[in-house]
């Protein structure tokens, strides 16, 4: 499918292939299983604060509708295009059949610069996204969440814009809302929370003590800051962060709740105080013992995945490692690899938790939510590690495997219409 070429869009179906290659799913159902059900691609035009108007490219896929609605994050970024928007989309399927949520995968995204936007120019994108969006989405069609670029505010408009077109209030539209408005508890935490749960059962596999562990983290977003803050609450050392604008190293360890301070003032862990500075670069190469990507795709590629000194690669972003770069990786038995579609899983099962608390309208306890999120992840990770060990396969295509393996199951029983 031509519309889709994108680097990210190939990545992702070569890593589907390699699974269905191994699971011998036969050639006649790979298209159905693969190809995205339905893309939307709009121009959305907004009036700029300073009179004139301008219109940005905006997308939504939605890759399957076997096991539910679809479910999937917005991205606010410069580079966002359709094709990967089509990526992160199909990652989601595989991300929610492997945890067991009952949705397909989607993925949203503008193509546009959310730092150079005013706050009332991101209101009236967000507005018009929405309304736009509105004949393809539904608490029981589609459902969107935060993702990089857009946080709780972003949610919180769009369930505004949903609900002033139904005429009533429909929390169930959106995920990663506010907690005022029927959001829940505990799920801007979730997705770094999952991500230090799952570093600290990799170290019990692989014979790590946690709490003498050094860590570093790129991106320090909703994702990298929470999991750079939770590790370090398992004892971990966090040494290193970066984000877009430049990064922080300290071998003694930096002080993350200052940290968080000097971020939430300056847009930027740049020019952050009692520390070296560091580049995006110099941070995956870093002597560690957990490197966390949190912030693009394909960072980790042929070029650094030799140079990479960690023993545990926790894949809180969506599609950090290219399959090139996997290759080495698998010669590396030294470390090992969380991969995206669990690594990163909390964020979509806490927002399954708040689709369900809105839809019955009652709400559960914070401790609630993370004892049932851990149960998920444990589940998943048991899973994930025995098919890897069993099957002789890398922990990536032992989860993308079992995914894969569970959409096309739940294809096959509910057969081809007509
Ligand atoms: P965010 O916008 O809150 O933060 C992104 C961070 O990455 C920022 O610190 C930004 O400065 C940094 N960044 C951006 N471009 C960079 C670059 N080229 N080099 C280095 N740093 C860069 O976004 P987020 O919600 O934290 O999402 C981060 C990643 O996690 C994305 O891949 C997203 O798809 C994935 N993810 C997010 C969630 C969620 O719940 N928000 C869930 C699952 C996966």
């Amino acid at each position: 499918m031509q519309i889709y070429d994108h680097p990210t869009f190939r990545m992702a179906c070569q890593q589907f292939d390699l699974v269905a290659d191994h699971l011998q799913i036969p050639e006649f159902e790979r298209a159905r299983i693969k190809f995205p059900k339905r893309s939307m691609t709009v121009a959305l035009p907004i009036h700029r604060d300073d009179g004139t108007t301008q219109v940005f490219p905006g997308y939504r896929v939605q890759h399957h509708l076997t096991l539910g609605p679809t479910k999937g994050g917005l991205r606010y970024h410069p580079d966002v295009t359709l094709g990967e928007v089509a990526a992160l989309a199909m990652w989601m399927s595989w991300k929610c059949a492997l945890t067991g949520l009952p949705y397909g995968g989607a993925k949203g995204g503008i193509a546009c610069d959310p730092g150079k936007l005013s706050r009332d120019e991101l209101e009236r994108l967000t507005r018009r996204y929405t309304q736009e969006m509105i004949p393809f989405i539904g608490p029981q069609v589609d459902v969107m969440a935060p993702d990089l670029g857009t946080d709780e505010q972003v949610m919180a408009w769009m369930m505004d814009t949903y609900s002033v077109h139904a005429g009533y209030t429909v929390p169930s539209i959106v995920t990663g809302k506010p907690v005022i408005i029927g959001g829940s508890l505990g799920r801007r935490e979730a997705t770094g929370r999952g991500v230090a749960y799952l570093v600290n059962r990799a170290t019990d596999t692989i014979g790590l003590d946690i709490s003498k562990t050094t860590a570093a983290v790129q991106g320090f977003g909703n994702v990298g800051s929470v999991a750079a803050l939770s590790l370090a609450r398992y004892g971990s050392k966090v040494i290193a962060v970066t984000d877009a604008f430049g990064g922080v190293h300290n071998s003694n360890g930096l002080n993350l709740w200052e940290l968080e301070k000097y971020v939430a003032k300056n847009k930027t862990v740049a020019g952050f105080p009692d520390a070296e500075p560091l580049t995006n670069e110099q941070l995956l190469v870093l002597p560690c013992d957990i490197l966390v990507p949190a912030a693009m795709e394909r960072q980790i590629t042929e070029a650094n995945a030799g140079k990479i000194q960690c023993r545990i690669l926790a894949e809180a972003a969506n599609g950090p490692t290219t399959p090139e770069a996997d290759v080495i990786l698998d010669q590396r038995p030294e470390i090992f690899v969380l991969p995206d579609v669990l690594c990163n899983a909390g964020g979509v099962i806490v927002s399954y938790f708040e689709w369900v608390q809105d839809l019955q309208s009652f709400f559960w306890s914070e401790t609630e939510v993370v004892d049932k999120l851990f149960r998920i992840l444990e589940t998943a990770y048991t899973q994930i590690l025995t098919v890897s060990r069993k099957q002789k396969l890398t922990m990536r295509l032992a989860a993308l495997s079992l995914g894969i393996k569970r959409v096309q199951e739940a294809k096959r029983v509910r057969g081809l219409f007509p």
